[in-house]
């Protein structure tokens, strides 16, 4: 672990930069940009029930957004306000109301008609609920009736037929913790949480490639590096706030590149709400941006490293860090084979780009002392995630661009609780402090004092469709207990994933708000439980930024939902009524008790025992991960991984289709409409000269399909690669193969080959059996 400390927030340059303007019309009046001042007025009218405590929320809370971290209005990197709509949009969810009787006991079918968006409008979850097959309506549950009927099921069958999964919005480390705890405490290692469709290869490939499974360097060192890459990232539309600190990196002469299928609008210029100079003329984000295939990242950097080595050739040290390669980094030799063995042809192919803009980059890189890499689901929502990941990791080693200021590799987390979640151990291949070696276990078992199972717990994914097995099936899934989340919304096919959902005996829904899963039948019983916000919980909550910072947030004064309980309260009520005779292994006094307990299981959060106070905050690891370049490996070298190029079986005519957000956070929609780009939920975004190709206007109606599934759309020209389109997400996801995982971290893949046409065209075959025989054809060729 590092020993410099991380050295506590900067000052923002004052004088205005002109160079960086978009324009000095003000307010980019006239161009498509996001309304902030509009959306925080909207906001306020939101919350005018209850502004105080949405004000106290605001001001002394952690944000419950993404993972960029913020306690009340400061951040560890740039001094001044930091806030931005993404937080304000999620700040009703902690203010509402509970719902009204009529409406949590509707007509099951009135309430499935709803949106999820109206849903989460229709206020908080006040009491236990239940549903039993044929029920047309929820009915009132005790808490004791609640818990018990639960513990009554797990305790009739194996714990293997059961499993837990935690969502990320709003959890807090003291609930991971405990329901990683109490998970095996019961005997189970199925549990997952929601980092699985998000970053698990980010952590994964860092984990084999560096020792880390984390970021390895900060916020801070963005602003004055050489270059800044953003790869498969959308920061600003998703961490917001990451503006600012890309204004000041600029304002510091840093370069930014953005590596993307898709030249991202909010990439390439925004205007920066809290600072004044960028708010009025906006700022010019992107330097350059390499417009790559879906899926030809792997050949992309394959073609830098080629082009590395062959500097070599002519030059010695012209383009690699000898002298950090010979000290901290294994497996040069092998990785030089493997990158020379492509020609230049299949690695531009696959890419999508040319050897002289691969090149181009190659070259910045190199001349470079300092690169900080960011990426995100661009790169880690792949079938071969894991490898992306580890090939930025390649180029990272290669430069040396690592333990030190300036330089680092960097997954950034889009919501806040995901960073932690793995941390705490609710995972099935984690526990706190580490994996799932002999020894990290039982290290874990003398700090808790039991056994922990030693089976292979299954992923999300795999747990849903283990409850398609037969019911003598020891996997069989009978019982599945959710912390938030919404599967129909998150997974590729929805159909499938509500089939799943159905098959389970009992599911429980632990959440504040209903959401369309909660809805969908269960073949004994669906219980709803109520649970509190981090806001509300006694004595607070800690969560974990992307950068490592580990913040208190503190139990905020306000109006209270009577029967909500805390979460970790929740899993240990409910773990000792399935083993009363144990029960005082799994009892937690309190929050406190249990982040000294973190403290001791997790080695790496030590220090999170004394957060106990507003704007508390500690990073574990010290500022960066592998300082030096010592990793925290068996030999403390870092590994150069070799791969192939992923095989992209896409037929003429055929496209790729990748999925983007809109206004959203994560799966909650805000606007129909992107403000960035004006694009509608259901716009399909393709290059125009697509388009031509195929006899599409913009505005068409179109269909996208593959054997997957249909989505029917409308054509919107963007300056995307030709070849590839995108839509949103998750509206997209109805075409994204079900049971397709990447090897090593098992996230789904959320790519996939689709044909493209005119509805009428579609419409007009499709009675002809020409649909069905161009399926046939797709099947034989995407696989
Ligand atoms: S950028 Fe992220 S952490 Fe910061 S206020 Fe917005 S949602 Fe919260």
């Amino acid at each position: 672990m590092g020993k410099t400390k991380h050295t506590g927030p900067m000052k923002l340059k004052k004088n205005p930069d002109p160079s960086l303007w978009v324009s000095k019309v003000p307010f980019g009046l006239g161009k498509i940009k996001p309304h902030h001042i509009r959306d925080t007025v909207k906001v306020a009218w939101e919350n005018k029930d209850n502004l105080p405590y949405a004000t106290r929320i605001l001001t002394q809370g952690v944000c419950d957004g993404c993972a960029l971290g913020v306690a009340g209005l400061q951040d560890q990197t740039l001094q001044g306000p930091h806030l931005c709509t993404t937080r304000l949009n999620v700040l009703r969810l902690n203010t509402m109301p509970e719902m009204k009787h009529e409406v949590i006991h509707a007509d099951i079918d009135e309430l499935r008609k709803k949106s999820s968006t109206e849903l989460r409008k229709l206020g908080r979850i006040p009491y236990p609920l239940i549903r039993k097959p044929g029920e047309k309506k929820f009915s009132r549950l005790s808490w004791d009736n609640a818990l018990d009927l639960i513990a009554e099921k797990m305790k009739k069958i194996d714990p293997k037929q059961y499993g837990f999964y935690l969502t990320s919005r709003g959890i807090t480390n003291e609930s991971y913790y405990t329901a990683a705890k109490v998970a095996r405490f019961l005997g189970t290692n199925n549990i997952d949480n929601a980092s699985r469709i998000c970053h698990s290869p980010s952590k994964t490939a860092l984990t084999r490639s560096l020792g880390i499974g984390a970021s390895s360097c900060n916020y801070k060192d963005w602003i004055g590096t050489d270059v800044l890459v953003f790869w498969g990232s959308v920061a600003a539309n998703n961490q917001p706030v990451s503006t600012k600190y890309m204004y000041a990196a600029k304002r510091k002469g840093t370069k930014i590149i953005i590596i993307n299928p898709y030249y991202e609008p909010s990439m390439e210029k925004y205007w920066i709400p809290s600072i004044a100079e960028s708010a009025l003329f906006g700022t010019k984000i992107a330097d350059d941006v390499y417009q790559v295939n879906i899926g030809g990242d792997i050949a992309f950097m394959h073609g830098i490293m080629k082009h590395w080595f062959e500097m070599e050739e002519k030059a010695p040290g012209s383009a690699i860090n000898h002298d950090f390669i010979r000290e901290h980094v294994n497996g040069l030799a092998e990785l030089k084979e493997k990158v020379q063995s492509y020609d230049w042809e299949t690695l531009e192919k696959s890419a999508g780009l040319s050897k002289e803009r691969i090149e181009e980059l190659a070259i910045v890189l190199a001349k470079s002392n300092s690169a900080v890499f960011v990426w995100s689901m661009g790169l880690t929502q792949h079938r071969f995630g894991t490898d992306n990941v580890s090939q930025v990791a390649n180029l990272a080693l290669l430069q040396g661009f690592l333990g030190r200021e300036h330089c680092g590799v960097m997954p950034i987390r889009g919501h806040s609780g995901v960073q932690g979640s793995g941390e705490m151990g609710a995972d099935p291949f984690v526990l706190p402090g580490g994996g799932f070696t002999d020894q990290n276990v039982d290290r874990v078992e003398k700090v808790w004092g039991f056994d922990i199972p030693r089976w292979q717990g299954d992923i999300v994914g795999v747990s849903l469709e283990n409850a398609l097995l037969p019911e003598e099936h020891e996997r069989k899934l009978k019982l599945y207990y959710m912390s938030g989340g919404n599967f129909l919304e998150t997974m590729p096919n929805p159909d499938f994933v509500k089939q799943c959902l159905e098959s389970v005996d009992i599911r429980v829904h632990q959440d504040i708000i209903f959401n369309t899963s909660t809805f969908v039948d269960a073949k004994e019983a669906v219980v709803v439980l109520p649970a509190m916000t981090r806001y509300e919980q006694p004595g607070g909550g800690t969560s974990t930024s992307t950068e490592r910072m580990v913040y208190f947030s503190p139990e905020i004064k306000g109006p209270r939902i009577e029967e909500a309980r805390s979460e970790w309260e929740i899993y240990v009520d409910l773990a000792k009524r399935v083993n009363p005779e144990q029960a005082h292994l799994i009892d937690f006094k309190d929050a406190q008790e249990i982040r000294e307990e973190i403290a001791e299981a997790a080695p790496n959060y030590d220090g999170i025992q004394h957060l106990k106070e507003k704007g508390d905050v500690f990073q574990w690891g010290g500022a960066w991960l592998c300082e030096d370049g010592v990793c925290p490996t068996p030999d403390g070298k870092g590994n150069l991984i070799t791969m192939d190029l992923p095989e992209l079986r896409k037929a003429e005519g055929h496209f790729y289709v990748t999925t983007r957000r809109g206004k959203q956070f994560n799966s909650m929609i805000y606007s129909d409409q992107d403000p960035f780009n004006q694009a509608e939920r259901y716009d399909v975004l393709m290059n125009k000269k697509d388009g031509k190709k195929y006899g599409i206007e913009q505005g068409d109606a179109i269909v996208v399909y593959n054997k997957h599934g249909l989505f029917h759309g409308k054509a919107r020209f963007v300056d995307v690669k030709p070849g590839n389109i995108q839509v949103h997400w998750p509206e997209g996801n109805v075409l994204i193969p079900k049971g397709v995982y990447e090897q090593y971290a098992g996230i789904p893949e959320y790519n996939t080959a689709v044909i493209v046409e005119k509805s009428e065209t579609f419409h007009a075959q499709k009675d002809t059996k020409y649909l069905e025989k161009r399926i046939e054809e797709l099947e034989m060729e995407v696989g």
